[in-house]
């Protein structure tokens, strides 16, 4: 399923099941099947598979009828972040792909040298925003606005000191992040403050469940910056695949339903380009991962 989180007008944030156009609304889907589901995203997470499992047979088997009267067209909702307030920091993943290993080594203050274990970061609730909501560029604090597009995880169930093996069954589906960076904003070596500004964590479009996804480690990722090409790469590449980072964050801090992890970026980023490219006020990103589709932002002056 692909899942999103919608807004109608002045309406509040609601979770929906994105098919053919349609938002079909999870909680009045629910009402009509004798389904008790909830409105929201998390609330739906925290069900757990079962829910998930119910709504999605539901699915299968309702009339036309049924979806349309608990539907809106796509085009008239405002789709916001598929978790909009997430409950936590976002975790981050640095260094994840080889290339960009050397990319950054090259030009920033990063060793040369692959990451013996995963290097762990965070980006606040604060820096999550929407498809085409704004990226903010405030020229005061940087000059150096670059993207990551990233494969993001959902975390579905407790996940505390899980196996490699066993690893995937905590997943709820995936998502994309731009982990968005100042690269100027680097504070001996400490990450959050380049990483962690408001809106530098743009998530989206949906959610798309871990049972159309099972294999995480076969996708493509691109990134488009006014339509130009900049990354190109797939997950198979990942130093530390999903498996191995959900065992180990597990390892050491509990994994909880709704958490997020922002699995790395391969190479292209701007500061690794020669000469390094940035991002500036009217420009337009496009992160794409396959099987989830493309999260697109304007870049906006504050
Ligand atoms: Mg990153």
């Amino acid at each position: 399923m692909r899942l999103v989180t919608y807004r109608l007008g002045q309406d509040g944030a609601r979770v929906g099941v994105e098919r053919d156009g349609l938002i079909i609304d999870v909680e009045h889907f629910g009402e009509v099947y004798g389904l008790p589901l909830p409105s929201t995203m998390l609330e739906l997470i925290d069900m757990g598979p079962l829910a998930l499992q119910q709504l999605d047979e539901a699915l299968v088997d309702a009339d036309q009828a049924d979806l349309v009267g608990t539907s809106v067209p796509a085009s008239n909702a405002k789709l916001l972040a598929p978790i909009p307030r997430p409950r936590k920091n976002v975790f981050g993943i640095g260094l994840n792909y080889t290339e960009h290993v050397a990319e950054s080594a090259r030009s920033l203050d990063t060793s040369k040298d692959l990451p013996q274990e995963p290097v762990i970061f965070s980006k606040p609730p604060t820096a999550v925003v929407a498809w085409d909501d704004p990226i903010r560029h405030n020229a005061d604090v940087t000059q150096m606005l670059d993207w990551e597009t990233e494969l993001a995880v959902v975390i579905g169930s407790r996940a505390h000191r899980v196996h490699e093996d066993n690893a995937l069954s905590h997943v709820f589906g995936y998502t994309i992040i731009n982990d968005v960076s100042a690269r100027d904003c680097r504070r001996a070596g400490q990450w959050i403050v380049s990483k962690g500004q408001d809106s530098f964590a743009p998530m989206g479009p949906a959610i798309v469940t871990a049972d159309e996804i099972p294999d995480p480690q076969t996708l493509n990722l691109q990134t488009w910056v006014n339509g130009v090409e900049k990354q190109s790469s797939n997950t198979k590449f990942m130093l530390f695949n999903v498996k191995q980072l959900i065992s180990d964050i597990s390892s050491v801090m509990t994994l909880e339903p709704g958490d997020i992890i922002a699995t790395g970026t391969p190479a292209g980023v701007g500061a690794g380009r020669d000469p390094q490219e940035f991002m500036w006020p009217g420009d337009v990103v496009e992160s794409y991962v396959e099987k989830i589709g493309r999260l697109r932002n304007p870049i906006v002056k504050v």
